[in-house]
C-alpha cells in the first residue's frame, strides 16, 4: 500500500478501527494523525500507537494527502466549516464514514466539488472482520480509489457500489446486519434455554454453528440455498424447522425489515 499523509477527524470507535488497522498492515505510524477534542483520550493513543494527535483539526489537515471525516454526523457541519478553506486549497481526498450524509451535502459544507468517497463500514471493523461499502464521486482518481480500498480491506472486506443511493441498502445488509445476527443469536439461545438446555452451552454451540456455516459458504463458494439443502434430507429434523421458517413467512420479513432500514437512511440523509 502506498503511504500517504492521513488524517482522522475524530479518534473514536470508528477511526480507531480504521487506523489500528492500518498499523497492524504495517503502515508508519508517523504518517497517521487523529483529533479529538479530548486531550487525554489523545494522549493515550499517542503513547499506545506512537501515531500523530492534535486537538487542531485545521492544524492536522494542513498537509494531508487523505482525511478520513469521523465523527459523529451531527458535528459533522462544524467540522467540514472549520476545514473547508485548508481543504479547498489542497485537494486531498476526503472519505467520510458519517451514516447517512450525501457526498453532495459535505461538498456544500466543505465550499467546493471534492474527491469525496463515502463508506458505510459496520461494528465488526472493531475486530478485524468488518464489512463496508464504498461509493466515490466521479471526480475521485484510481489511485485514490485504490487506496480507500486498502485502508477499509485493513478491518475486513471492501465492496464498491455504483450509486450513493445504493449505500442505503449496504446499510440495511452489513451497517445495521451484525444486530440481526446477534438478534438470531439471542432467540435460538431463549429457544434452546426453554427446551432445557444450559444458556453457557447453548451459546458456545450457536456461535460455533453460526461460525462454522460462514465459514462452510464463504470457503466452499456454493450458493447458500444448496448449502442448505445440503442440510435437508427428506422428512428429516432440519427439513421440519426451515418449513417451519417458511410457513412463518421468513424471506417477507426479511424484506420488510431490510427495506424499512433503508427507508430510515434515507430519511436521516
Ligand atoms: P465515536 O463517538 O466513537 O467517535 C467520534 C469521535 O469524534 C470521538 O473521538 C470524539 O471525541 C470526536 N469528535 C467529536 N467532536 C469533534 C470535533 N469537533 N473535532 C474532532 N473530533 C471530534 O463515534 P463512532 O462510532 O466512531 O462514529 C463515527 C462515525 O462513524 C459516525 O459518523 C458514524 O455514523 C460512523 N459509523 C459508525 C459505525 C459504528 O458502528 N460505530 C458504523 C458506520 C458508520
Amino acid at each position: 500500500m502506498s503511504t500517504k499523509k492521513i488524517t482522522f477527524i475524530g479518534a473514536g470507535n470508528m477511526a480507531g478501527a480504521i487506523f489500528k488497522g492500518l498499523l497492524a498492515n504495517g503502515y508508519p505510524s508517523d504518517a497517521i494523525t487523529a483529533t479529538a477534542p479530548d486531550a487525554d483520550h489523545l494522549q493515550a493513543l499517542k503513547q499506545s500507537l506512537n501515531i500523530h494527535v492534535t486537538t487542531d483539526n485545521l492544524a492536522a489537515v494542513a498537509d494531508a494527502e487523505v482525511i478520513v471525516l469521523a465523527v459523529k454526523p451531527q458535528v459533522m457541519q462544524g467540522v467540514c466549516r472549520e476545514i473547508a478553506s485548508s481543504v479547498c486549497r489542497t485537494r486531498p481526498l476526503i472519505i467520510s464514514v458519517a451514516a447517512g450524509l450525501q457526498a453532495e451535502t459535505l461538498n456544500a459544507w466543505l465550499g467546493g466539488e471534492h474527491a469525496i468517497i463515502r463508506c458505510m463500514p459496520n461494528t465488526p471493523s472493531l475486530v478485524g472482520a468488518g464489512a463496508s461499502g464504498l461509493y466515490a464521486l466521479p471526480s475521485v482518481q484510481p489511485e485514490q480509489r485504490d487506496f480507500a480500498n486498502q485502508l477499509l480491506s485493513g478491518v475486513g472486506l471492501a465492496e464498491w457500489v455504483d450509486q450513493e443511493s445504493l449505500l442505503d441498502v449496504v446499510t440495511a445488509i452489513s451497517g445495521s446486519g451484525p444486530a440481526y445476527f446477534f438478534m438470531i443469536f439471542e432467540a435460538m439461545e431463549k429457544a434452546a434455554v426453554e427446551m432445557g438446555m444450559p444458556a453457557d452451552a447453548a451459546r458456545r454451540l450457536i456461535l460455533q454453528t453460526g461460525l462454522g456455516a460462514v465459514r462452510m459458504a464463504q470457503e466452499t463458494g456454493e450458493e447458500p440455498a444448496q448449502l442448505k439443502r445440503n442440510v435437508m434430507s427428506p422428512k428429516g429434523t432440519t427439513e421440519r424447522a426451515i418449513h417451519t421458517f417458511e410457513a412463518e413467512g421468513m424471506d417477507a420479513m426479511f424484506l420488510k425489515a431490510m427495506q424499512a432500514c433503508a427507508d430510515r437512511a434515507d430519511e436521516l440523509a
